[in-house]
């Protein structure tokens, strides 16, 4: 599944380098306000390819 992130405090999407395949937490660094951004991805999001929010 191709994961992408919307930064909440900038708006900055961000596509995650790699495919995620199982269900997991993933942090980065967003690339327009530096803050950490904390991905959830639950077992319902791999059926969907959809954008995901971020908190934080
Ligand atoms: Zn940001």
């Amino acid at each position: 599944m191709h994961v992408i992130v919307t930064c909440e405090c900038c708006g900055r999407r961000h596509s995650l380098a790699r495919p995620v395949d199982r269900p997991q937490v993933l942090h980065l660094i967003c690339h327009g306000c530096e803050r950490c951004l904390r991905v959830e991805v639950s077992a319902r999001d791999m059926r969907r390819d959809v954008p995901l929010g971020a908190a934080r």
